[in-house]
């Protein structure tokens, strides 16, 4: 097939070095230069570029506006009639809608397609897709997301996998914060870091935050994680724009926002998810080290 990728980053380098690697012809374009090359793919000049002739063409984007903009900028005049648009970002799922809406003119179909697994998870080809859209789409994009994840989930309608991936987000938002909270009471109370750390993997406490980020990232003190703090900022706004939309009142969730945007006010771009840690303790006092 031939394919465009539009947004070479953490995760939509590695998917689309997979997408080449099982045959596909993939052109990427990405905003900074050298992106494609780095991933042995054909350069695109532009997105433009990217679609042209592409049956395929996938975005993986910070966001739905940037997302918006790509395909009324360059995707809705230079994608073919008949193509797919496949938009992997973790995106607002009110603007998924708008943004179908501008290709369907131009007989371009597109589904929803965000995924869970970070960037070991697209290194891997381990991503979980969760999908929103037509049956048929979805048949014909199985092949290629098996080429990058181990397993797809179609949800519902357009927008229904972007509407999965904030409530998976905002829940992992959540227990980032209150593990923190948590294992700062038992630090200050005595108990080791570390050991809370193991004892809370084989119990009822156990998250993929606990499982997957103690201790790689955050009890070492390496915060390098390639989650975006602002990206996990983003996911919080839509989880609570989504629910005020349908009349909820979600005052956890709320009070979350609140502090995931202090954070990210207090810390500046491009930081680690993972300092959110890091900023809580300086909030609340005391440090999740062992000593
Ligand atoms: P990233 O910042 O590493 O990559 C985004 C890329 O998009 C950058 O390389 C940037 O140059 C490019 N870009 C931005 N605007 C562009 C444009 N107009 N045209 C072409 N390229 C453009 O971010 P990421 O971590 O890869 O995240 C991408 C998406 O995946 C986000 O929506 C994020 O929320 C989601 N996500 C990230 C992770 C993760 O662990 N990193 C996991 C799941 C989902």
């Amino acid at each position: 097939m031939n394919i465009g990728f539009i947004g070479l980053g953490v995760m939509g380098g590695p998917m689309a070095g997979h997408l080449a690697a099982a045959g596909h012809r993939v052109r990427g374009f990405d905003l900074t230069p050298g992106a494609a090359a780095a991933r042995g793919l054909e350069t695109a000049e532009s997105a433009a570029d990217a679609a042209r002739d592409a049956d395929v063409v996938f975005t993986m984007l910070p966001h739905g506006g940037a997302v918006r903009g790509v395909v009324e900028e360059s995707l809705a005049g230079a994608m073919a009639p008949g193509a797919l648009l496949v938009d992997c970002s973790s995106a607002e799922p009110w603007l998924t809608t708008g943004t179908a809406a501008l290709l369907e003119a131009r007989g371009v179909g597109m589904v929803d397609a965000p995924v869970s697994g970070a960037g070991w998870g697209a290194e891997a080809g381990e991503l979980v897709f969760m999908c929103g859209g037509a049956e048929a789409d979805m048949a014909r994009i199985a092949p290629l997301l098996d080429a990058m994840g181990r397993k797809t989930f179609h949800v519902g309608p357009l927008g229904a996998g972007h509407a999965m991936k904030t409530i998976n987000n905002v829940i992992t938002a959540m227990a980032v914060v209150s593990t923190t909270e948590a294992m700062l009471i038992g630090k200050a109370w005595g108990l080791i870091p570390s050991v809370m750390a193991d004892v809370l993997n084989v119990s009822t406490g156990q998250s993929f935050w606990t499982t997957e980020r103690l201790h790689q990232d955050v009890l070492n003190r390496k915060f390098e994680d390639g989650f975006k703090l602002e990206l996990m900022l983003k996911d919080v706004r839509i989880a609570n724009r989504l629910g005020r939309d349908q009349g909820l009142d979600l005052p956890m969730l709320a009070l979350g926002e609140r502090l995931w945007e202090q954070a990210d006010r207090d810390l500046g771009p491009a930081r680690a998810v993972t300092e959110m840690v890091r900023w809580c303790e300086t909030q609340i006092g005391g440090t999740l080290r062992d000593d």
